[in-house]
């Protein structure tokens, strides 16, 4: 992946904070210093994660946003926007770098264990009522809920009503991140954000959501169908594969895998280099076919 002079270890890192950087903010290209007053929970959510990943490792966290940062450079040196994963990557990292120090954390390995421990409990849903979490508790307290609705002829019936009302909206961000947003009657109800290579023939899906009360009614599934319209279908020899996968997801995306006939799963290799860089490959090289994709 031509990783700039990292080893292997601080590139799978640097990877990992990209990854979840590319789910921050997903609708906004504004800088992360700009990020509102509305944002800072999910960024502290994200800051948590990336400590938790990197086991609280100050030099670990500072080896990745040098990373993420110099690759951000790299792009803007050559003229390029950089790539939202690498803004936001250094950014999350150097916070979470910033949070491991504060705790005394980086000198002390029964601090760095406290740290672990109170990040560890912030995350568990029943401490959470961050917006991350929400999703998460929805589905796990509903799943037999849902099981039982699809027995009910006024379910079937919603869903259909609900599907021919739908439509989608695609945008392209300057990093070339894809989204499609799902929108109801002017409203938007779920979004799907993803990259695809055409060189590669790979697509990576970051974050699919449907927002309540409109999940439930399969939704997530039409929005990975337009993503797959849109940015490669697996009949045409693309591969899917995700971001980091919530343990309650997983089930979605073996789902998802079966009926579309491609991996959509997660890992260092989920992502190719043309993705982590908007300089490489062009976007014409890249290019996934945005017009008429639904
Ligand atoms: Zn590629």
């Amino acid at each position: 992946m031509g990783e700039p002079g990292g080893s292997n270890a601080g590139g799978d890192d640097a990877f990992r904070v990209w990854t979840y950087a590319l789910n921050c903010c997903l609708d906004d290209e504004h800088p992360p210093e700009q990020a509102g007053a509305d944002q800072q929970a999910l960024i502290n959510d994200y800051v948590d994660l990336i400590v938790e990943e990197l086991e609280a490792d100050p030099d670990r966290l500072a080896a990745a946003a040098a990373q993420c940062r110099e690759r951000a450079d790299q792009d803007t040196a050559a003229g390029c926007p950089p790539h939202h994963g690498d803004v936001w990557g250094a950014y999350l990292a150097e916070l979470g770098a910033a949070r491991v120090r504060t705790a005394g954390a980086d000198t002390s390995s029964r601090k760095r264990e406290r740290l672990l421990r109170q990040i560890h409990q912030r995350s568990t849903p029943a401490a959470s009522s961050t917006l991350w979490d929400r999703p998460r508790q929805w589905a796990r307290n509903w799943r037999w809920l849902r099981k039982r609705r699809r027995l009910n002829p006024v379910w079937w019936w919603r869903r259909h009503q609900l599907r021919r009302a739908l439509t989608f909206e695609h945008a392209r961000r300057a990093d070339d991140m894809l989204i499609v947003v799902a929108n109801l009657h002017g409203d938007a109800i779920g979004k799907i954000g993803f990259e695809s290579c055409a060189i590669c023939q790979r697509g990576l899906v970051c974050k699919v959501e449907t927002y309540p009360p409109y999940d439930g009614y399969g939704i997530g599934g039409l929005l990975v169908d337009a993503a797959l319209a849109a940015g490669g279908r697996p009949s045409d020899g693309f591969s899917w594969y995700t971001t980091g996968q919530y343990a309650d997801a997983r089930g979605f995306w073996r789902t998802m895998a079966r009926r579309h006939r491609t991996p959509f799963r997660s890992g260092s290799t989920a992502a190719c280099a043309h993705m982590r860089s908007t300089t490489t490959g062009t976007s014409d090289e890249r290019s996934v076919r945005l017009d008429g994709a639904l």
